[in-house]
C-alpha cells in the first residue's frame, strides 16, 4: 500500500502531497487523516494523510510512524479545509494547522529521535507539607498546583535537575494522560419557559431543524436571544443530536458559560486562554462524542463533532470571526458550510446584526426572526454629552453632567461602567517646540504613553521604551489624546476614595485575571468598572445602573467604511450594560459630533433608521452589501520592492479583471509595520468570478517570493 501525504515544511508553500510506502506493520493503523511522520530530505516532517491506495513501494520512502492511534482530520474535516483553501487562497496546510488544537498540528522538522509528549502532575498521595523545596522546585511545584497538568517540557526551562528529583520522589507523576484537565464544575440544573415572543422564535427555528437554513435573530439587548438558543438546543439534544455556540471571545463572557452549565452537562469550553494540554483535552472529548455542547471563540467552529443539529453564532456582527491572518476565513463561512454538510439550521444572533446580514435577511437570503422586547426590564434611558460645550467647563476628560451622575450613583451605593476604546494613559507625546510626535522606530505610528509603568508603547509591535525626559530637539514633551489610565486618574482626583477596577489588554495578561476583575466587581469591592470594548460584551450586573462612554469619537473617526456601523454597536453593546436588574438604567454618551447619524440612532435605539442611513451611504461609496470586498496587501521591508511589484500587480488586474473596480494601489494605514512597509489593492465587485482567476494567478506568482509578502482578503472586516 501507499499513500499521499500533505507535508508541514515549516511554512514553505508548498501546496503538494508526496507519496510514501507503507511498510506492512503500519498498514492497518495508517490510514486517513492521521498524521504519519516522513523522512523528507535529510530530515524527517510530519503530516497528514490525505489518501492510501494500493501501489508498490518501487522507489517510494517508507513512512516512518503514524503518530495518532485516532482519525484526526474525519472527512468532513477534509472537506473544509479544502473549502477554506479555495475560498481564501491559503496553502491546504495552512488550513488543517488553523483547525486543530497546538497539540495536533503537524510539527516540521522532526528531531530524529522521537520525543513522545509527557504530561506531569502532582501525586495526589503526597503530602507536601512533609517535604522541604529549594527555590526552583517550590516553582514547579507552584505551577503544578494551579494548572495540574502541564507539558514536561514547559516546566524543563526553571531546572531540568530539581524537575528530576521530583519525579524521582515520585511527587510529581510523568504522563498523567488520561488525567483529565477538567474544569467542569457541575451546577445545580435550573430550566425556565419560554414568553410567548421568545417561543415564536423557538417554534420557526424548531420548524427547521433537519434543515440546512440560516436565520437572522435580531433581539434587543435583554430580549432573551440566549434562553431561546438554550431551549432549542435542549430540545437538539433531546433529538440525539450537539450543537456549537460562537460567542466573540469567550475569556470575555465567562457569564454565558454559566448559563449554560447551569441547565447542561456534557459541554466543551474552548477558548484562547486555555492551556495547551486543555485545548488538547476538551478537542478529545469532543472527538470521541463525549459531549453534546461545544462553546467557543472563531476556531470552535471546527470543532469535531459528528452530528451537528444546530449551530448559533452570537453577536454575529462581530469582527472576532474572521481571521486576520492566514487562512484569512470567516467562521460564519465555516458555519454555513456545516450547517449544509449536517442538514442543520445556523442562527446569527445579534441585537446590532452587521449591515450586510440584515440585507441579506431582508431579501430574504437569510428568515428573519425578530425580538423586540426586554424580558425583564425597560431599556435605558440614553443621553448625549455635547463636549464642544462641556469640555471647557470639564478641566479633564469627564464633563461634569457625567461626573455629577457618578456621584449620585455611587452615593445610593449602585455601581458604574465607563467605556473608553483606547488603553494607556495618552495617545501620543508631542513637542512643544518643534511639534514632532514620539514615533515607533518600526512602524510608522505614534507610542502610547503609559504612566504607571512610564513607557512608551507601539501598540502594533509592542515596542517599549522609557519615557525620554525632553525631545531630542530639547523641547518639552506634552500629553495628547486620553487614555483609559488618565481617566482613572481624573476619576480619583475628582471623586475621594473612589473605587475603580480597570479593565483592558494592560490589565488583563494573565491566565484568568478577566475572570478575576469580573467577580470582583460583582462582589462589589470596585464602584467602577472602567475598559475598553473587552467590556462592552455580554456583562450582566444587576447594580450597574450607569454607563459612561467616554469618547464616542475615537471609533467615528476611525479610517474605515464600517467606522459608523462599529461606533452604533458599540454604543448599544455598552448601553445593554445598563439597568439589567430592577433599577432603570441610564447611559451617557460624551462626544463632540453630537449631531451624527450614528449617534444620534444610538440614542434613540433605533437600528432599522440606522440600517436605511448607512445602507444609502454604503450605496453611494459602492460598499459592502452592494459591492463585494478582496483587499490585497503588498508588503516588504524594502520599500523599492513593495512599491514595484505594487504596480506590477496593479498593472496585472487592470487587465485581467473585468466588472470589477480597483483603488489603488496605494499606501495602506499604517504605511509601515513592524518594520515592513505596506501599499494596498481595494477591488469592488459583484461576481466573484470576475476577479478570482486573477487574484488567484498572482498569489502563486508570490506563493513562495521572499522579498515581497502578498496577504489577500477577501470580504475583510476592515480594511
Ligand atoms: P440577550 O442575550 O438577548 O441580551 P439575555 O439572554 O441575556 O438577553 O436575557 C436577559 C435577561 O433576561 C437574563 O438575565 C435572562 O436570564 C433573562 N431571561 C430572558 N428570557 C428569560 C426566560 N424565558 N425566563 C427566565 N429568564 C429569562
Ligand atoms: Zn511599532
Amino acid at each position: 500500500m501507499i499513500c499521499d501525504v500533505l507535508v508541514e515544511l515549516a511554512h514553505v508553500f508548498i501546496d503538494k502531497t508526496f507519496t510514501y510506502h507503507i511498510p506492512q506493520e503500519l498498514v492497518n493503523s495508517c490510514v486517513v487523516g492521521k498524521r504519519v511522520e516522513v523522512p523528507f530530505g535529510s530530515k524527517n516532517y510530519e503530516g497528514f494523510v490525505l489518501s492510501v491506495r494500493c501501489g508498490e513501494k518501487e522507489d517510494l520512502k517508507d513512512i516512518i510512524r503514524v503518530v495518532d492511534d485516532y482519525v484526526i482530520l474525519n472527512k468532513e474535516l477534509l472537506e473544509i479545509g479544502k473549502y477554506l483553501q479555495k475560498t481564501t487562497l491559503s496553502s491546504l496546510m495552512s488550513c488543517y494547522q488553523a483547525m486543530l488544537p497546538l497539540a495536533l498540528k503537524a510539527k516540521s522538522k522532526v528531531k530524529k529521535t522521537v520525543v513522545y509528549e509527557k504530561f506531569l502532575s502532582l501525586n495526589n498521595d503526597v503530602d507536601l507539607s512533609t517535604f522541604k523545596f529549594n527555590d526552583s522546585q517550590k516553582k514547579i511545584v507552584d505551577i503544578l498546583l494551579k494548572e495540574k497538568v502541564v507539558k514536561k517540557q514547559d516546566l524543563e526551562f526553571i531546572s531540568k535537575s530539581s524537575l528530576a528529583t521530583l519525579i524521582k520522589k515520585k511527587i510529581i507523576l510523568v504522563d498523567a494522560k488520561e488525567l483529565r484537565s477538567s474544569n467542569d464544575l457541575v451546577l445545580e440544573k435550573k430550566d425556565f419557559v419560554l414568553n410567548s415572543e421568545q417561543l415564536k422564535v423557538y417554534d420557526e427555528v424548531l420548524a427547521s431543524l433537519g434543515v440546512s437554513k440560516t436565520f437572522l435573530l435580531y433581539g434587543v439587548t435583554g430580549s432573551g436571544k440566549t434562553n431561546v438558543y438554550m431551549k432549542i438546543i435542549q430540545e437538539v439534544i433531546r433529538r440525539g443530536k450537539q450543537a456549537i455556540v460562537l460567542v466573540p471571545e469567550i475569556s470575555l463572557t465567562p457569564q454565558i458559560i454559566m448559563r449554560f452549565r447551569s441547565m447542561f452537562d456534557r459541554i466543551a469550553v474552548l477558548h484562547s486562554n486555555l492551556s495547551y494540554r486543555e485545548k488538547y483535552d476538551e478537542w478529545r472529548r469532543i472527538n470521541e462524542g463525549d459531549v453534546d455542547i461545544v462553546i467557543g471563540a472563531r476556531s470552535a467552529i471546527f470543532a469535531p463533532l459528528s452530528n451537528i443539529g444546530l449551530i448559533v453564532v452570537d453577536e454575529e456582527h462581530s469582527n472576532t470571526y474572521k481571521q486576520e491572518n492566514t487562512p484569512r476565513y470567516n467562521a460564519i463561512d465555516v458555519a454555513k458550510y456545516r450547517s449544509n454538510y449536517h442538514n442543520c439550521p445556523l442562527i446569527l444572533g445579534s441585537a446590532t446584526p452587521l449591515i450586510d446580514d440584515y440585507a441579506r435577511a431582508l431579501k430574504n437570503v437569510y428568515q428573519l426572526l425578530t425580538l423586540d422586547k426586554r424580558y425583564n426590564n425597560k431599556p435605558p434611558v440614553i443621553s448625549i454629552v455635547d463636549m464642544n460645550k462641556e469640555f471647557k467647563k470639564a478641566n479633564g476628560y469627564l464633563s461634569n453632567v457625567l461626573l455629577e451622575k457618578i456621584k449620585d450613583r455611587l452615593a445610593k451605593d449602585e455601581q458604574v461602567i465607563l467605556f473608553l476604546n483606547r488603553r494607556g494613559y495618552s495617545n501620543f507625546l508631542s513637542c512643544s517646540e518643534c511639534g514632532k510626535v514620539i514615533k515607533c522606530p518600526n512602524c510608522d505610528i505614534s507610542l502610547t504613553y503609559h504612566k504607571s509603568s512610564n513607557m512608551l508603547r507601539c501598540h502594533y509591535c509592542g515596542y517599549a521604551m522609557k519615557r525620554p525626559l525632553l525631545c531630542s530637539c530639547k523641547g518639552e514633551l506634552k500629553e495628547f489624546g486620553i487614555g483609559t489610565e488618565k481617566v482613572k486618574e481624573e476619576l480619583e482626583e475628582k471623586i475621594a476614595g473612589v473605587k475603580i477596577v480597570r479593565m483592558d489588554v494592560d490589565t488583563t495578561t494573565r491566565k484568568n485575571s478577566h475572570e478575576k476583575i469580573l467577580e470582583a466587581f460583582q462582589r462589589k469591592e470596585y464602584q467602577i468598572l472602567l475598559g475598553t470594548q473587552m467590556i462592552a460584551k455580554g456583562l450582566d450586573f444587576e447594580n450597574v445602573t450607569l454607563v459612561g462612554v467616554i469618547s464616542a469619537d475615537i471609533s467615528l473617526n476611525f479610517p474605515d467604511f464600517r467606522a459608523s456601523e462599529t461606533t452604533f454597536q458599540l454604543i448599544n453593546q455598552v448601553a445593554g450594560r445598563s439597568g439589567r436588574g430592577k433599577v432603570l438604567g441610564e447611559v451617557l454618551i460624551q462626544t463632540f459630533n453630537p449631531s451624527h447619524y450614528a449617534i444620534v440612532y444610538s440614542k434613540n435605539n433605533d437600528y432599522l433608521s440606522f440600517y436605511n442611513d448607512e445602507m444609502k451611504i454604503r450605496k453611494k461609496l459602492g460598499y459592502p452589501p452592494y459591492y463585494f470586498l478582496c483587499s490585497l496587501k503588498i508588503v516588504s521591508t524594502d520599500y523599492e520592492e513593495v512599491k514595484l511589484h505594487s504596480k506590477k500587480i496593479g498593472d496585472y488586474l487592470n487587465k485581467n479583471i473585468n466588472d470589477a473596480i480597483m483603488l489603488g494601489p496605494s499606501v495602506a494605514n499604517p504605511f509601515k509595520v513592524n518594520n515592513k512597509y505596506r501599499f494596498q489593492i481595494i477591488l469592488k465587485y459583484k461576481k466573484i468570478d470576475s476577479i478570482y482567476e486573477a487574484v488567484k494567478n498572482i498569489q502563486e506568482l508570490y506563493f513562495s517570493n521572499k522579498k515581497v509578502m502578498l496577504e489577500i482578503d477577501f470580504n475583510p472586516m476592515k480594511l
